[in-house]
């Protein structure tokens, strides 16, 4: 029987940086996509298979945080490999790993795409691997709605997210694979899969995990009509005969004052943003504020890299998360303790104004913000835990309680 498996592998976004920035190929090696990808394409060879690993990334205007994709393609034969090699990239996969799981607010890799749909390219039955301390009903919301049903497998395990510069080697890469020979047994098998860890990096122990992993790996099966109902947003491109003469390139417009929801007052100012690349799903946190204990010290403002802040009539500092990457600066800086934390992006639904929100419901909002920061999962962008999982494990643990 011919057969192709295609398999899609949505990357750590800081990974996504490193793949642009680093020129070493020490350093590109490092990729956590990458890494997955290879291995797949290894063990699947193991059982005389022939197959294919290959890098997709987006080049939007504004790079910081835009996930990448690797792609592995596996057939029974030749013939069958040079068929799915000759399209640029598959247009359906068997398997999507995603190990971020606040990419399942979608992927916004391509920024003239618009908002990709995290199962998109999944074929009618196919399974989305997530790594997540969360369960499955969890999940499932948050992604958007697919028109043929699909299988959803959870690992558990807390999403691997390092840094620019640092490759954590917490074993997701090879948890991954171990729940590939579970989920996808005709690709290969767990045994081949150990077989290549042992020889790609000659450590017993990422052998186990990949045991634990095809073990403890939960699948549920999404029907058709569960998950987010919004439409993804799109852009429509200019045909040539539409574009304007020259290569002139409109700059991003200035921007104008801001109206107090309760007295309608103005006043403040809210700069211009880019109308085209909304970073709603570029970041994995947001910082959330609390406007009454802040002393209007401008530190956020000022540090921003994004120019994310409004300022509010009466000189308060509003996040406007139509720009903002998530990148923890601005908590880093504020000198007010709790002031601005950095919460896990999964637990919102929606970007609209915090500052707002706080101006109709002060109450209302203190209640959200002590909700949102009870939980801070370990995140961040590697400068909230340096180092590497075995000395992670037992903080967390300690912090778990
Ligand atoms: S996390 Fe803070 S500093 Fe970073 S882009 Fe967002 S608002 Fe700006
Ligand atoms: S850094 Fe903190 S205290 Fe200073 S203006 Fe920003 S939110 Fe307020």
């Amino acid at each position: 029987m011919l057969m192709m498996i295609r398999i899609e592998i949505l990357n750590n976004r800081d990974d996504r940086k490193l793949a642009l920035t680093a020129a070493s190929r020490t350093a590109r090696e490092k990729k956590l996509a990458a890494n997955i990808s290879r291995a797949i394409v290894l063990a699947a060879h193991k059982e005389g298979k022939p197959g294919i690993s290959f890098g997709r990334y987006g080049d939007s205007p504004e790079r910081n945080g835009i996930p990448a994709k690797y792609f592995a393609i596996v057939a029974t034969d030749e013939i069958t490999l040079e068929e799915g090699k000759a399209k640029y990239e598959p247009k359906e996969v068997d398997v999507s790993i995603c190990v971020d799981d606040t990419l399942f607010k979608g992927v916004e890799s391509w920024a003239w795409y618009g908002l990709q749909p995290i199962n998109k390219l999944l074929k009618p039955g196919g399974t989305l691997i997530v790594t997540s301390l969360k369960e499955a009903e969890d999940l499932i919301p948050l992604a958007h709605r697919k028109e043929t049903p699909y299988k959803l497998a959870v690992l558990k395990g807390t999403p691997s997210f390092s840094g620019l510069w640092v490759y954590k080697d917490d074993h997701t890469d090879v948890r991954i694979l171990g729940a590939m020979a579970r989920v996808q047994p005709d690709l290969f098998s767990l045994g081949s899969v150990q077989e290549t860890i042992r020889e790609e990096w000659h450590n017993e122990l990422k052998a186990t995990s990949a045991l634990r992993a095809f073990e403890r790996i939960t699948t549920v099966t999404v029907p058709v009509g569960q998950g987010n109902p919004e439409v993804p947003y799109s852009f429509e491109m200019p045909k040539w005969t539409e574009m304007r003469e020259g290569i002139a390139i409109p700059g991003i417009a200035v921007g104008g004052e801001m109206k107090d929801p309760i007295t309608g007052e103005e006043g403040g100012w809210r700069p211009g943003r880019n109308a085209v690349f909304k970073k709603w799903a570029t970041r994995t946190m947001r910082p959330v504020v609390n406007f009454d204990t802040c002393i209007k010290c401008t530190l956020c403002w000022l540090q921003c890299p994004d120019t994310v802040f409004d300022v509010t009539p009466e000189g308060l500092y509003d996040p406007n998360l139509e720009a903002c990457c998530g990148c923890g600066v601005c908590e880093a800086v504020c000198p007010v303790p709790a002031c601005i934390t950095m919460v896990n992006e999964t637990q919102f639904k929606d970007n609209s104004s915090q500052w707002e929100a706080w101006r109709k419901d002060a109450p209302a909002y203190q209640a959200h913000l002590a909700e949102w920061i009870k939980d801070r999962p370990e995140r961040s962008h590697g400068f909230r835990f340096r180092g590497q999982y075995q000395q992670q494990l037992p903080d967390e643990f300690a912090r778990q309680g």
